[in-house]
């Protein structure tokens, strides 16, 4: 029984990462995600629906487009299968009863798919995965914990995106140019709804130190100005999600 749930899991991460993958290359290219469908990007050439079979139809035309023979970039496959594998983690660390927590879980890591897709690849981070996201946790703790709890992770996010808010001007004014995307800031909205306030700033300062060494070896090596930051606010949030007992005991043992 428990290895229809993996399989369906699985299944359904990977049809949900192929739907993020169109999201976020579309989305920031200002590009509608329904019309037109899908196409191959060399050629032009619309694909059929065994085209478009997660994993499969790339390893059947062994990575090429079917009509032009154009090798298609192996993101696709690495995005499906990762997001089909995390959907599974989820269901492993939070299962077998479908919990408050496993559906978080889920969310969260759909989240970090997205981000990680349009953060690395365009330095932005679109609104609807966030609002999504946002809205379905909200409605999470009001099923699971009621009107209070779900009134309380909104205010947790909302303090949370004024420190960012604040942490953005001291970082113009210091640095002289941006210092941090809207994105992030909304994002940090999103961890104070996951997490809470204290947990939530645990995450924020614990994503500087996972971004230090990218940014470290992309502003010496790479010569690039900007550092996506969104994939370490997430990344940061997830870990701080899944090992919480640990993170929770830190903060007893540093604020007793
Ligand atoms: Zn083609």
């Amino acid at each position: 029984m428990v290895y229809i749930v993996y399989i369906f899991l699985f299944v359904f991460g990977m049809v949900f990462g192929s739907f993020f993958h169109v999201l976020n290359t579309r989305g920031p290219k200002n590009e509608s995600i329904i019309t037109p469908g899908s196409y191959c990007t060399y050629c032009k050439h619309p694909l059929a629906w065994s085209d478009l079979i997660p994993l499969l139809s790339y390893l059947f035309n062994r990575g090429r487009c079917r009509y032009c023979k154009h090798k298609i970039s192996f993101e696709y496959f690495v995005v499906e299968l990762f997001t089909g594998l995390l959907f599974c983690l989820a269901y492993y660390l939070y299962g077998p009863s479908f919990s408050y927590d496993f559906f978080v879980c889920l969310l969260l890591f759909a989240l970090c798919i997205n981000i990680y897709i349009s953060d690395f690849k365009y330095y932005i981070i679109l609104d609807s995965p966030l609002v999504v996201t946002s809205v379905l946790i909200f409605g999470l703790k009001f099923v699971f914990f009621g009107p209070k709890a779900s009134l309380l992770a909104v205010v947790s996010g909302l303090v949370l995106f004024g420190f960012m808010f604040l942490v953005r001007i001291i970082g113009n004014y210091m640095f002289k140019r941006e210092s941090l995307g809207g994105g992030d800031i909304k994002l940090a909205f999103v961890i104070g709804v996951i997490l809470g306030l204290r947990l939530g700033l645990c995450a924020l300062i614990l994503s500087t130190f996972l971004a230090l060494p990218y940014a470290f070896l992309n502003t010496t090596l790479a010569q690039k100005k900007e550092v996506p930051f969104g994939p370490f606010i997430i990344s940061a949030c997830a870990l701080v999600y899944v090992f919480m007992p640990k993170f929770v005991d830190l903060l007893n043992y540093l604020f007793i």
